[in-house]
């Protein structure tokens, strides 16, 4: 069996009033980061206790919200321009020039910022303003692409990414889609982090796939480490290439691909779950109202496929899934009524169900 109490207690410290904020003979030491770059990793893992209903085996999710750019993405950031200023791919006051969804930008920004580099981003145009409009907070450039044209297309994001890069002098493209510093840096701290927050007993970890640096970075590592005993399950939205679709639209954001990166191996994966739009949503509300997880529509993908497996399971099996990023940026489509309703995504089986069971209440039919 797999038990553990809380791997850094959060408990908040009460003084007595009168009691000295510092005692007054105590050394004092202040305590502190260096900079917002620090803060990278280290994300907890928290138990799922209601949607996990019936299931025995032991489901953890690894909260990358905890980032301080509020994403997965803050590791892949600070990795590959760490690693383009050494080669001299990025030298000093360059400029970042990335096709990306959102929260890679803000890992770059927030780095970038740091560093002292520009940032020019470039985001389909199903991207949600709450997030386009973060990346311009920071102080980047976003350039709106539309969604439905193929990646040849020259207005897809990708084309126009690689056209801004020839243009401005000095800019440099991490391209998270074939830079091997994505898998690698999960490779060096998401795997590490989850073997050890686990004491080595996780048997499975399930990841969506987009840029697929998450799952083949981490995957490898805890393969590597365990002997090839951890299992590797990769979730993806239904029509995206790795559950076998062509590349039709579907609404999650960030994950599954029309095309195959570099940055994804395909060698990791033992299994794909492929999840409904709607499935996925659902999931994501019912996070924030049962687990108090506000999180984005992606971490409601990789739970669904996260319970589809788990529901396979035993007691002895833990299985980790990573939730790459908060809900705050899905407030006006995923979290609101309205949006659902438009796409039929409320309507579910059970509704009429629940609502036929309220009204013969009412009625003094039962009990
Ligand atoms: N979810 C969200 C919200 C993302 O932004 C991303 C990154 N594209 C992912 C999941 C997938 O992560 P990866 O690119 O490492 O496969």
């Amino acid at each position: 069996g797999f038990r553990r109490t809380a791997i850094r207690p959060n408990r908040l410290v009460v003084r007595a009033r009168d009691e000295p904020l510092v005692p007054p003979t105590a050394e004092i030491t202040v305590q502190y980061h260096d900079s917002m770059i620090e803060l990278i990793g280290n994300t907890p893992l928290v138990k799922l206790n209601s949607v996990t209903e019936g299931i025995k085996a032991t489901v953890l999710a690894k909260v990358e919200y905890f980032n301080p750019g509020g994403s997965v993405k803050d590791r892949i950031a600070v990795r590959m321009i760490e690693a383009a200023e050494k080669s001299g791919e990025l030298k000093p006051g360059g400029t970042i020039v990335e096709p990306t969804s959102g929260n890679t930008g803000v890992g770059l920004a927030m780095v970038a910022q740091q560093k002292g580099y520009k940032c020019v981003f470039v985001c389909p145009d199903k991207v949600s303003q709450d997030k386009i409009n973060v990346l311009r907070a920071y102080g980047a450039e976003v350039v709106v692409c539309p969604t439905a044209v193929d990646p040849e297309h020259p207005d897809s994001y990708y084309n126009v990414s690689d056209r801004l890069v020839r243009e401005i002098p000095n800019a440099w493209k991490p391209d998270q889609y074939s830079n091997q510093n994505n898998p690698l840096s999960h490779y060096y701290s998401t795997g590490p982090e989850v073997w050890e927050q686990t004491e080595g007993k996780i048997t499975h970890f399930v990841a969506g796939v987009g840029t697929g640096g998450t799952i083949s970075g981490t995957g490898r590592y805890l393969k590597e480490v365990s002997d090839g005993r951890v299992k590797v399950v990769g979730s993806d939205p239904e029509g995206s290439v790795y559950s076998g679709g062509s590349g039709r639209p579907y609404l999650i954001e960030g994950v599954g691909e029309d095309f195959w990166p570099t940055a994804y191996d395909g060698t990791v994966t033992d299994e794909i779950i492929a999840v409904s739009d709607k499935d996925a949503f659902q999931m994501t509300r019912r996070l924030a109202r049962e687990e108090g997880l506000l999180v984005g529509g992606s971490c409601g993908m990789a739970v669904v496929s996260a319970l589809r497996l788990a529901e396979r399971l035993t007691e002895d099996d833990v299985v980790v899934v990573l939730l790459p990023d908060s809900g705050r940026g899905y407030l006006s489509k995923i979290f609101n009524d309205e949006w659902m309703a438009d796409y039929g995504f409320l309507e579910e089986a059970g509704d009429d169900a629940r609502v036929a069971d309220v009204l013969r209440r009412k009625d003094g039919e039962l009990p």
